[in-house]
């Protein structure tokens, strides 16, 4: 058996983390074992659809890597890929119809309003659930009163015929055997009155049709999974493999939502996360490797990944976990990718023609967000005003004291040279350094201190004079021994 699995959105908005998950799996358990990965857009409910939904899909599949086999633009030989397209060509109401003829579904044409009825037989006041369900007043209805409704043109739905009594169960990989009592399950809508299927039974259709073997999405979807088990028996369709994933939560706990500000891909390509690392991310989001390994290539996945790993238990959404992923994708990065992708953050801090590429060379390492380096470079363009406190360091053994005489002996052994590459300072810092018995730090860092005026640089004392230059090197050298003084 060829292994087919889908990603079938609704184009209702952003592309939520929880939403290219699902994608990301579906993609990971067909390519891991040759099958094929297949997007399907389910664009029946008119009401949801968001001009522009769509395109987002697809730009994010198109970032994510999750190259499709079939779809819209890669027709196959199950198309159209588009629910409104098949729904045009009468595919579903053909199906719906047919469950009527096995009485596995009937005319309903209550309107919206009175749809909750109280079911005098099933006593329905008491119970919350089935006041919830429709009590399928219509089902009763003569072939006749049918007949002389459709042809005086009454607005119509047509609904699932659910047993009242019994219990049925459904087969979740994850969650198991999972029994339902036939009672709680309502006579959902397949056909809507505007001639639209629901999702619910597009969906069941579409992923027999398309020979879909594994349905992944989130678990919202596993208290209605009992009707559309109800639906493939009434069509005696092979049920697919269903594995619904666990909720995505905030590190509070709280399903994750749009208020956190990162529940989307866009959100967080926007705070300049890199899209290999917030697929790395996310396809951690519940599902483990048998190893510890936590740095995965897209075809790492695709060679490691097993459903089965895949916890119950919700998944936390830990940006700082993110942000720790993300800079270690940074550090992989190719120097001049890097560079290029760095460069507008770099000049944001920095408008003196200085050497920006030395500079993001510096920073690589030590960055987890794009975002984070104007605050790491900004010295450069300009000395802070800084504590002189920072001079005292109990480690290199430095004080106000020992730090301003450092300062005063260097100034002119500094001055003297005029190669100011890094090699050259280096070497003649630590000339003096041996000259005078001392410790490299008790000299290196008045320095480092007095050119950057920072606790933490993203290089030393030496290579940050190399791209200051002689001239504002021994300036803020100077500034350091007059307010030591
Ligand atoms: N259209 C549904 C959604 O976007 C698909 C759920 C499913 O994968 O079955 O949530």
């Amino acid at each position: 058996m060829k292994i087919r699995t889908r990603f079938a959105p609704s184009p209702t908005g952003k592309m939520h983390v929880g939403n290219l998950r699902s994608a990301l799996y579906e993609y990971l358990i067909a390519k891991h074992s040759g099958g094929d990965f297949i997007i399907r857009i389910e664009d029946t409910d008119q009401e949801r659809f968001l001009e522009g939904a769509t395109e987002i899909i697809f730009n994010t599949l198109k970032q994510a890597g999750l190259e499709y086999d079939e779809g819209p633009g890669r027709e196959g030989k199950f198309g159209p890929y588009v629910q409104s397209e098949r729904k045009a060509l009468g595919i579903y109401r053909k199906y719906a119809e047919e469950l009527i003829k096995k009485g596995e579904a009937y005319y309903c044409f209550c309107a919206k309003t009175e749809k909750r009825g109280t079911d005098p037989l099933e006593n329905a006041k008491d119970s919350p659930i089935e006041a919830n369900v429709y009590d399928k007043k219509c089902l009763s209805l003569t072939k006749e009163a049918i007949e002389k409704n459709l042809a005086a043109g009454i607005p119509y739905v047509i609904r699932q015929n659910n047993p009242r009594t019994g219990t049925t169960t459904f087969h979740d990989e994850l969650y198991g055997d999972i029994t339902v009592e036939n009672t709680e399950l309502d006579d959902m809508i397949l056909l809507k009155s505007d001639g639209f299927p629901t999702y619910n039974f597009a969906n069941v259709v579409d992923d027999h049709l398309m020979e879909i073997t594994h349905v992944v999405r989130g678990n919202e979807y596993l208290s209605s999974s009992p009707k559309y088990n109800r639906l493939y028996e009434a069509f005696g369709w092979q049920v697919p493999i269903y594995v619904h994933l666990p909720l995505i939560t905030d590190t509070e706990h709280k399903k994750l939502s749009k208020r956190s500000g990162h529940s989307s891909f866009e959100d967080l390509l926007g705070q300049g996360f890199i899209p290999e690392a917030i697929v790395n991310f996310i396809a951690l989001l519940g599902w483990s490797p048998e190893s510890n390994q936590e740095i995965f290539s897209l075809t790492d996945l695709v060679n490691t990944f097993d459903y089965k790993r895949i916890s119950k238990a919700p998944s936390v959404f830990d940006i700082g976990k993110l942000r720790w992923l993300n800079g270690e994708y940074i550090k992989m990065m190719e120097l001049e990718k890097f560079y290029q992708l760095a460069l507008p953050h770099l000049k944001q801090a920095i408008r003196k023609p200085l050497d920006l590429r030395k500079i993001a060379e510096m920073v690589k390492t030590r960055i987890e967000l794009w975002s984070d380096i104007p605050a790491l470079v900004d010295f450069f363009e300009e000395l802070p005003e800084y504590d002189i406190a920072m001079y005292t360091h109990k480690k290199m053994k430095t004080n106000r004291d020992s730090a301003l005489a450092v300062l005063e002996a260097i100034l002119p052994v500094l001055a003297a040279i005029d190669d100011y590459s890094n090699d050259t300072l280096y070497e003649a810092v630590i000339d003096f350094v041996n000259q005078n018995e001392f410790k490299n730090g008790y000299v290196m860092w008045p320095i480092r201190t007095a050119v950057s005026g920072k606790q933490m640089t993203p290089a030393g004392a030496t290579e940050i004079m190399e791209i200051l230059g002689k001239e504002e090197s021994l300036k803020r050298i100077r500034k350091g021994i007059e307010i030591l003084a």
